[in-house]
């Protein structure tokens, strides 16, 4: 498993190519980006965001390439976002963008990426956040956003923003009257580009008496600049304007508003992406409980709706857990209360997938794996609930009253588990010595796939002396009744019982 900490300790001391390869894991959202993002997220919040947004060619990159120079007079990192939303594969643009920023190429004081738009966030990558959270939490002073628009649907990068900048050109004249009910609220910079072009002062002039009529009064009263950013001229003035603003947010409440602001937004947009990836899991022919939907509603014995409500109440409880190794080895505990929600025919084939690659004596792999659900596992459960009085004295021997009491009750229902795994043992030469070392490597197995999965399971050996009610529910013949694997997902998170101390030697260190 890739070491994170250390690839992002390397980042964070300015090694690139471990920022890259972070960078990476999180556009492409591989397994374990989650994992870096939240590990990331509470060493952010000290970079000022900077965003830089207006129509195609009106020199915001050329604009950002003068910007990081000017910046990088003094020792500040800058990392530049560029996202595209015009180039659905990455293509045109976006190679402008990396010629124009070659020249930082080589700068370890820089990080560049440009980033094809997937359609959210109004034209923004969906990678958006989490590559700020990146940049921010690896000690980039100033992370420069800069995005196509036009007005209107840019309305979000006001909220992933502290500072925006709103970057036209001269000759633009009607355009930037269509767009202004857009652009008026969205920028604290206007600024109009290419001032070596024709008329570009009346174009100066038109976002003045734009922005007078603006109904919007603020502390903060948006300056127009002007550049000919070719020539990075007005760069340091802009570069000005830029600190005067952060220095005002931050002396202001401005900047606690804004991250309220950001948070809930960062929030609506991380449960959205996290409903929509659960739903493109859900809608999938591989899934039986999905395809039996299907059927019922082009039967017309239930309508979409109802279908659609039955499966988000599942999509968000079931947010993915992914584990370290350990954390799993941990997460294993025995869990005696189950939820009723059903568990998907994929997520079981993982289990019991795991609990056939464990090792057996002599590779005979001479386990059978019953799973079984609905009238079946109710039968089997009301044999579990019989099995329980021949434990009883025992468990009164060792534990109070509330504990037995509580035991019996698991004993009747299971727990509510909507799934019983039934494990059984086939005979080999090798001896039951053996063979059961086998079935356990594999029931242990299960037992940690599970607990990956976020399920709950727990190892039942109760029912085994009615070995014979279980063998003829089930048509078996000829094999021991090893356990009853529970399985579901928790109703209550399992206690975790500490360790015992004094149950390892060390001999020979
Ligand atoms: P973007 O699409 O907004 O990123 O715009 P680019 O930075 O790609 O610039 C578009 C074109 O305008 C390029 O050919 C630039 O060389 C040119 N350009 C950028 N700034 C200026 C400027 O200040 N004056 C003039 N005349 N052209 C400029």
């Amino acid at each position: 498993m890739t070491d994170y900490n250390d690839l992002i300790d390397k980042a964070r001391k300015g090694d690139q190519r471990s920022l890259g390869r972070l960078a990476r894991l999180i556009d492409d959202n591989q397994d374990g980006a989650g994992v870096v993002v939240s590990r990331l997220f509470p060493q952010g919040g000290n970079a000022h965001i900077v965003g830089i947004t207006g129509p195609p060619g009106a020199g915001k990159s050329t604009l950002v390439n003068a910007l990081v120079r000017e910046w990088r007079k003094t020792d500040r990192r800058i990392g530049v976002l560029a996202v595209d939303p015009t180039s659905p594969f990455s293509g045109g643009a976006v190679l402008g963008d990396r010629i124009r920023m070659q020249e930082h190429a080589t700068d370890p004081g820089v990080f560049i990426r440009s980033l094809a738009t997937r359609g959210h966030l109004g034209g923004l990558s969906r990678s958006v956040l989490p590559l700020i959270t990146l940049l921010d939490a690896t000690g980039f002073d100033t992370i420069v956003l800069e995005t196509v628009g036009v007005g209107q649907e840019e309305v979000e990068i006001k909220d992933l923003a502290h500072t925006t900048v709103f970057v036209t050109v001269p000759g633009l004249g009607d355009g930037i009257q269509a767009m202004k009910a857009g652009i008026l609220e969205i920028a604290d910079v206007y600024l109009v580009n290419k001032m070596d072009l024709p008329h570009a002062e009346s174009a100066v002039k038109d976002l003045q008496s734009m922005l007078l009529m603006s109904t919007q009064r603020s502390a903060w009263v948006p300056p127009v600049l002007r550049t000919i950013a070719l020539e990075a001229e007005g760069i340091p003035e802009l570069t000005e304007i830029i600190a005067a603003h952060w220095t005002h947010l931050r002396d202001s409440d401005g900047l606690k508003e804004w991250s309220a602001r950001s948070a809930e937004m960062s929030i609506t947009e991380a449960f959205r992406e996290a409903v929509e990836d659960r739903v493109l899991k859900v809608v999938s022919r591989d899934n039986d409980e999905f395809n039996e939907d299907v059927r019922k509603v082009s039967n017309r014995e239930e309508d979409p709706a109802s279908v659609a409500a039955r499966w988000l109440s599942l999509a968000k409880i079931r947010e993915e857990k992914r584990m370290d190794f350990y954390d799993v080895i941990k997460a294993r505990r025995s869990c005696r209360v189950f939820s009723p929600d059903p568990v998907g025919r994929d997520v079981l084939e993982r289990v019991v997938d795991a609990a056939q690659w464990a090792p057996s004596g002599k590779n005979r792999q001479n386990w059978r794996i019953y799973v079984v659900r609905g009238q079946k596992k109710d039968e089997l459960v009301q044999v579990a609930d019989r099995s329980f009085p021949r434990l009883e004295p025992g468990l009164k021997k060792l534990y109070d009253e509330r504990v037995v009491e509580f035991t019996r009750g698991f004993f009747k229902t299971l727990g509510g588990a909507p799934v019983l795994m039934v494990f059984y043992s086939k005979p080999t030469d090798e001896g039951p010595f053996v063979d059961t070392q086998s079935i356990s490597a594999a029931i242990e197995n299960a037992l940690l796939a599970a607990a990956y999965e976020g399920l709950g399971a727990c190892w039942m050996t109760g029912p085994v002396h009615l070995k014979n009610e279980v063998d003829s529910l089930l048509g078996v013949e000829g094999m021991d009744l090893i356990a009853f694997v529970p399985i579901g997902y928790p109703g209550k998170e399992p206690p975790v019982p500490p360790r015992k101390e004094g149950r390892v030697e060390w001999i020979g260190f």
